[in-house]
């Protein structure tokens, strides 16, 4: 039995009881049975579609054990099979019991796994736990069997005798100094873009729009500082939002006229009394509310969450605050790396790092939460690259092993992400090339200078050939978007070779090029970036560009650096952005930090 350790903000133990699982989906099946369904869909998503999800919506984990962020269990015609992606195959045969079956998705599809077992039958599902998308992509995947979706109350609830209570936390206002643009003005302006494309209302039903366009924050789940919410933007200025009042009427003052607060359970009715043309997202929008719009005699318009893009590009005052934001994050991070350099080789494990890393964060009032659980891996572990460290999986640093370590910060100011790769001892002359290969596509992205309209589709390849030309590659993303005070992952724009949503001035995007090698060891190296318009060249055919800004200032680790790889131009970039590191950080270090920093960030000749 392993001592136990303790973080604030993460857990190191197994929550869910596979053990329990059978007993569980017996209950379920008679459930099933009783009301004359083959089947039933339970994801791991709740009504909001976030990355967290309350107590009360972890289902799936009650159900089977499993848990992993993303899944989906499917019970029909006595068969059970979890779809999980990649990451977690291995880790939800670890968490469940047969007769659970494990399938690789998207390798096999949910509706293809339901028609090899039957050609025949009703499967019910939770109308609130599933996109308009998903249910029309079920639907259409199976149009040529008798197989029927069918919408019915969710069956888990009512087997879960002692299934938590909905969330509670207090929301509180997001400050004008952190939000640059008050709420009302927000409201202004998407509404007037509703009038001018012939909308009469959006529906929001993601929390992050709707946090970001009322200047409001909350707790509901873990690292995401949301409120569990629905609104309808109307285009006379107005916003109807649907919650627990108890967790705004705090707010009253903040949101002043023009915001009306109704029970979540009278979101459907006013739903139906829309008319007109309403704008909505069938990628977020539930299934229980598209129902409702369908039963009104309001006309659809597709054309997705309207406070998505204007959330994705920050103002003026929202970027100086992520500058903010960035900078407390390095001094935990600098101080981190300091501390891991000292340590004697083969004492510490992944989980004496979290602890650490965490309590350098902690230390700084204005810190929140982290905004994500910390990835920290060594040696083989960090060859996955979601890997989660848990008292299982926990390993002891040995000479020679890599450490990734990918973390962040939840800011009042900003949410900050950085992934630093480092070693402790001698390690490989593969590992070397490896990393600097990396790294070199890491400066690539950074140094880019890109006409307006391009997107991640036309930037990524940037962050890799130097790895495809000695025939290697990383397998996800090159980065991704970062919310203020909100998600560490949103959207609309990626830096993937599937996102074609062009760059825009004020985004903020992840530069976090990796190499893996299964059973080996693991490298990542990542930066944020704002989006900023470059300076006019001379002579330049043109018209507007685009580069990226850095926001991390922590040392990249030299020690693994193979010079001879490194083009002048990209020692140059790397001196030059140490000499910012020292700059920016130094005075804020003790002595002895100081003299680490003086070292990791001396200039390479
Ligand atoms: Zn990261
Ligand atoms: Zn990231």
């Amino acid at each position: 039995m392993q001592e136990e350790k303790i973080c604030k903000f993460q857990s190191f133990a197994s929550i869910g009881s596979p053990e329990l699982g059978p007993e569980r989906l017996a209950a379920l099946q008679n459930e099933i049975t009783k009301r004359g369904l083959d089947g039933f869909l339970i994801p791991r998503s709740d009504a909001y579609r976030g990355e967290y999800v309350a107590e009360k919506d972890q289902r799936l984990r009650w159900l089977t054990g499993f848990e992993g962020s993303a899944g989906i269990c499917v019970l029909v015609k006595q068969r059970i099979g979890i779809f999980v992606d990649g990451r977690y195959t291995v880790q939800a045969k670890n968490q469940t019991c047969p007769p659970i079956e494990i399938i690789n998705w998207p390798k096999m599809k949910v509706t293809d796994w339901i028609m090899e077992v039957t050609n025949h039958g009703k499967i019910g599902f939770d109308p609130w736990l599933h996109s308009v998308d998903e249910i029309e992509q079920y639907n259409r995947s199976m149009e040529n069997t008798e197989i029927i979706l069918q919408t019915t109350q969710n069956l888990v609830d009512i087997i879960w005798k002692d299934q938590p209570s909905a969330p509670t936390a207090k929301a509180f206002q997001y400050e004008d100094k952190f939000a640059g643009v008050t709420q009302s003005h927000k409201r202004k302006t998407l509404s007037k873009e509703l009038k001018e494309k012939g909308n009469s209302a959006a529906v929001i039903t993601l929390p992050e729009g709707i946090a970001w366009l009322l200047n409001m924050r909350g707790g509901d789940v873990e690292h995401l500082p949301i409120v569990q919410a629905f609104a309808i933007l109307h285009s006379n200025n107005e916003v109807d939002i649907f919650v627990d009042k108890t967790k705004v009427e705090n707010l009253a003052t903040h949101f002043g006229q023009g915001i009306n607060i109704y029970n979540e359970n009278e979101f459907l009715q006013h739903l139906k009394e829309l008319t007109g043309s309403v704008c909505i997202d069938k990628s977020s929008l539930p299934f229980a509310a598209y129902q409702s719009l369908i039963d009104s005699k309001a006309n659809l318009d597709p054309r997705g969450d309207i406070t998505a893009l204007p959330k994705a590009c920050k103002n003026e005052i929202e970027l100086s605050r992520a500058r903010d934001a960035h900078l407390i994050d390095a001094i935990a991070m600098c101080k981190f790396l300091n501390w891991l350099n000292s340590q004697p080789l083969g004492m510490l494990t992944e989980i004496d790092l979290v602890i650490k890393l965490e309590s350098f964060r902690s230390a700084n009032p204005e810190f929140y939460d982290i905004s994500f659980e910390t990835i920290c891996a060594s040696g083989p572990n960090a060859a996955l690259p979601h890997y989660r460290v848990n008292y299982d999986s926990n390993r002891t640093i040995k000479n020679g092993d890599v450490i990734l370590v990918d973390s962040g910060g939840q800011y009042k100011s900003g949410t900050t992400d950085i992934t630093r790769t480092t070693a402790l001892g001698q390690v490989s002359s593969e590992i070397k090339r490896a990393f600097t290969l990396v790294l070199k596509g890491m400066i690539s992205i950074s140094k880019l200078r890109f006409p307006k309209g391009m997107a991640g589709c036309d930037l990524d390849a940037f962050a890799r050939v130097f790895l495809w030309s000695e025939g290697l590659d990383f397998a996800h993303g090159t980065g991704h978007g970062v919310g203020q005070f909100l998600s560490v992952h949103e959207g609309p724009q990626r830096l993937s070779r599937t996102s074609n949503i062009p760059f825009k001035a004020g985004m903020i995007i992840s530069n976090e090029p990796g190499f893996y090698k299964e059973g080996h060891f693991g490298i990542r190296i990542e930066n944020l970036l704002a989006i900023t318009k470059a300076p006019k060249l001379e002579n330049s055919v043109i018209d507007e560009m685009f580069v990226f800004e850095t926001l991390n200032f922590v040392p990249i680790d030299k020690s693994l650096i193979e010079k001879g790889l490194m083009s002048a131009d990209e020692i140059a970039w790397l001196n030059e952005y140490h000499s910012e590191c020292r700059q920016k950080i130094r005075e804020y270090l003790e002595p002895d930090e100081k003299i680490w920093l003086d070292q990791a960030t001396e200039e390479i000749k």
